[in-house]
């Protein structure tokens, strides 16, 4: 692959939280791929923080055994790690901020991305010594990882300590769902061609179902998960960006407000789902040892350990609606969980009933047309059709799908959502990340129901490791006449 010259100029990144879990496994490999994309110009550092004692030799050692693993050619690897440093610091004593700061103001020219990859109880800390230190100021910007806060009055409070030091226009929340190609792609799809808009509303869609489906347990993560469970985790920030994608009306351009502002309308539109309709709209769940992966593997429980009686829950489904003209009267069946078959992120969008057949019964069944939008793994796009079983005997109808894996139509691997959304933060460009204002609505929709539940004083019901979550996520769908989507070619 022949690099391209660089879009952006040499900047500074700073990875607060640089060994760990998501600096190593997906921060670190993003940023790699883009140095061998020639898009991290020379002169450009990218600097790990953490407490642990490390020099910078150590933590090149330690970065260069994780991207050899992950297939790096040695000499890129090492030519990368060139650029590579590290400082050791807490986040919440005074030691060795001097020295960080006067290393940073070696370069006064450069976008300075101040990327927070700790646990949320550090933000306010972390930008707190940011600003006393002044590096807050001109070309700096900082990125929220998520959880953004529990619930709305700690989002608010993350929020409003981080504006303290740094505005809106300088804040980056990301969800890298956003940053992957077939999400970006919904907007290709949707604006691009002439054909979905005038189908996309209630007139013609049925219903919509957005999935994403974890074969994993919550492995080492227990601790965070259980303060989380799949609502927080998930649903509030990953789905609902989804279903706005899906849903938002035309923006006027593709320009990072515009997008939000629709974004925005979305979430405020949801139906609220509340103590009175918890019960109906809603299914909670919670795995129990079963198989995945033809392996057997204990429940989340046992996962936690200790004996814990914890009622977080590790699988939802719920039925909503957009209470707007476009989408009136269709639900949205939104679903996610852990231990579960598959895994698997989609968005299914699936279309009316033709208003009558001309079919003879012996046809077969008419089936209704489906466009789904394939996130993970083999990201790509299908849209089912009704066509003839080809032949000379008597016109029998099938279902197949136009189907476009991305892998093969381009001929190339999709780049992580990382390797974009790192580089549209030193590029200024927030169109794929979160404004203020929609955790707060998206906060405002999941707050509720996460009373409901609390109030509600009942367990999450139990699911076998390695099924589709409670019955009862199945009944959700089946008795408005849907199935949840099942590929079957
Ligand atoms: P992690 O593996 O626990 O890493 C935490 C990092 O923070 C470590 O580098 C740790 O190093 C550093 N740290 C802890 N206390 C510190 C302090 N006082 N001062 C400076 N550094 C400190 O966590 P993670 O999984 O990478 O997740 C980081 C954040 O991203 C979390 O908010 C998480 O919810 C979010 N997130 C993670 C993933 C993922 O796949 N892992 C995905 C989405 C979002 P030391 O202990 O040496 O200081």
């Amino acid at each position: 692959m022949t690099a391209s010259p660089p879009l952006v100029d040499a900047f500074d990144l700073v990875i607060f939280g640089g060994t760990g879990d998501l600096a190593l496994r997906k921060l670190l490999p993003a940023l790699f791929h883009r140095f061998l994309d020639g898009q991290i110009p020379a002169g450009s550092r990218v600097i790990g923080i953490a407490r642990e004692g490390l020099d910078d030799d150590g933590y090149r050692a330690n970065l260069r055994k994780v991207l050899l693993e992950t297939g790096g050619a040695k000499d890129k690897v090492d030519a990368f790690l060139g650029q590579v440093g590290y400082r050791s610091l807490d986040a919440r004593k005074d030691e060795g901020w001097d020295a960080f700061a006067a290393l940073i103001g070696e370069q006064p020219e450069h976008v300075r991305v101040f990327y927070l990859s700790t646990s949320p109880e550090l933000f306010v800390d972390i930008c707190n010594r940011l600003g006393e230190y002044g590096l807050n100021r001109g070309k700096s910007r900082v990125v929220l990882e998520k959880p953004i806060g529990r619930d709305l009055a700690s989002a608010n409070q993350i929020n409003d300590a981080v504006g303290r030091f740094f505005d809106e226009s300088q804040t980056y929340r990301i969800d890298h769902y956003l940053g992957k190609e077939t999400v970006q792609n919904l907007l290709a799809l949707r604006f691009g061609n002439a054909l979905f808009e005038p189908l996309w509303n209630a007139g013609h869609i049925d219903h919509v179902q957005i999935t994403v489906a974890e074969t994993l347990g919550v492995g080492t993560r227990g601790t965070y998960y259980d303060r989380a469970g799949a609502l927080r985790d998930m649903v509030q920030n990953h789905i609902l960006q989804l279903l706005c994608m899906v849903a938002m009306e035309p923006p006027s351009s593709l320009s990072p407000d515009a997008v939000r502002d629709e974004k925005l309308k979305v979430l405020r539109s949801l139906k609220p789902i509340d103590e009175a309709n918890a019960a109906q709209y809603t299914v909670r769940g919670q795995y129990r040892a079963g198989a995945a992966e033809g392996q057997s593997v204990p429940g989340y429980l046992e996962d936690l350990g200790n004996g814990s009686k914890s009622h977080t829950e590790t699988f939802v489904a719920l039925k909503t609606e957009i209470e707007n003209w476009r989408w009136a009267g269709v639900p949205f069946y939104l679903r996610t969980g852990k231990r579960l078959p598959e895994r698997v992120s989609e968005i299914v969008v699936v279309f009316k009933s033709v208003p009558h057949s001309i079919f003879d019964a012996s046809a077969g069944p008419l089936t209704q047309n489906r466009l789904v939008l394939r996130l993970q793994p083999d990201e790509g796009v299908k849209l089912w059709l009704t066509i003839k079983h080809p032949g000379p005997g008597g016109l029998r109808l099938r279902h197949v799908p136009l189907d476009m894996s991305f892998a093969e139509a381009f001929g190339v691997s999709q780049p992580d959502a990382y390797e974009r959304l790192l580089l549209d933060v030193v590029r200024g460009n927030p169109t794929l990340f979160m404004r203020r204002d929609e955790v707060e609505a998206a906060w405002h929709w999941a707050g509720p129901i996460l009373d409901a539940w609390g109030s509600s004083g009942e367990a999450p019901r139990p699911y076998t490791a390695g099924t589709w979550g409670p019955s009862a996520a199945v009944a959700l769908i089946e008795r408005d006449g849907r199935t949840w989507n099942e590929d079957s070619e």
